[in-house]
């Protein structure tokens, strides 16, 4: 179980110009002897005064200048940028933060505009600080959205989101998503649909293998990242079979983002246009 999830909402608290953080302090004077036990920040499970921690990076939600959120459940949008409350300071303003920086300038460098039909490119990263950005995304929707189960299997990557290092179980793929033309077949004239938006999702995976593994999409206008989890350790022989499933799924997943390498060279053949089949089935979705 994730602590900070639901129940008593610290940051509530202590916004600035309401209470203020000494209202933690009168609090267990007032309960005198009674231990009352301190919130543990999702990433570094560390007992702290638990702060707001944007789902998307608030440099890359400037960029895009709103966010919205579609909810399953109540079946529309909300307006506002989606957020959590259960990442310490220390997290939120220290290791989290540089993935946003990155993130930030991946997006100023690549991701700023769309991609035509026909194109082709390049896309260079770092891998680890990549995944390390996507990873935190996809783990704050899944907890902002009560998603137990997709929680609970981002929940091991807390410490490599954190810090790097070795990393298993999961794997990076970029599909390039064009703009696309609908023609007006009464008038003749052209409209052009670009995917300016950013996505965040459940992706609802139902080839060879889907009980085993999970799929989530992080979404950046043009670059679609899926993220292949396995849900516990599987051999070898079952990623490949899960990651030949995907590639010839009914949705077009993209191909693997070499995690020994830095630059992914993408031909014409290799994207797809944009077009509502592919959002048709994600489970839920949080916009920018
Ligand atoms: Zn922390």
């Amino acid at each position: 179980m994730f602590h900070g999830v639901g129940g008593t909402d610290p940051i509530e608290a202590m916004a600035p110009g309401s209470m203020g953080w000494g209202l933690f302090q009168p609090l267990s004077t007032a309960l005198g002897n009674r231990e009352i036990a301190m919130p543990t920040c999702a990433y570094c499970k560390k007992e702290a005064v638990l702060t707001k921690e944007h789902i998307w990076p608030s440099g890359l939600i400037q960029r895009m200048g709103s966010a919205k959120t579609y909810e399953p459940r109540a079946g529309k949008f909300h307006g506002g940028e989606p957020v959590i409350r259960d990442v310490c300071a220390s997290c939120n303003n220290g290791n989290l933060s540089v993935l946003d920086d990155y993130l930030c300038e991946l997006f100023d460098k690549f991701m700023a505009s769309t991609w035509n039909p026909g194109n082709e490119g390049e896309f260079k990263y770092d891998y680890q600080f990549l995944l390390r950005g996507l990873l935190k995304i996809s783990f704050n929707s899944a907890r902002a959205m009560k998603d137990e189960v997709a929680a609970k299997v981002l929940n091991r990557y807390a410490p490599f989101i954190l810090t790097g290092g070795h990393i298993r179980n999961v794997c990076l793929r970029l599909q390039i998503v064009t703009s696309s033309k609908a023609i007006n077949i009464e008038d003749g004239t052209e409209k052009l649909f670009e995917p300016y938006a950013f996505r965040n999702a459940q992706v609802p995976y139902d080839g060879v293998l889907s009980e085993r593994f999970l799929v989530r999409l992080v979404a950046i206008n043009s670059y679609w990242f899926y993220l292949v989890f396995s849900i516990r350790d599987e051999p070898h022989h079952n990623w490949k079979k899960v990651l030949a499933g995907l590639s010839n799924w009914l949705t077009p997943t993209g191909v693997e983002i070499p995690m020994s390498k830095s630059l992914l060279k993408i031909k014409a053949n290799q994207t797809t246009y944009f077009h509502t089949e592919l959002l048709g089935k994600l489970q839920y979705t949080n916009f920018a």
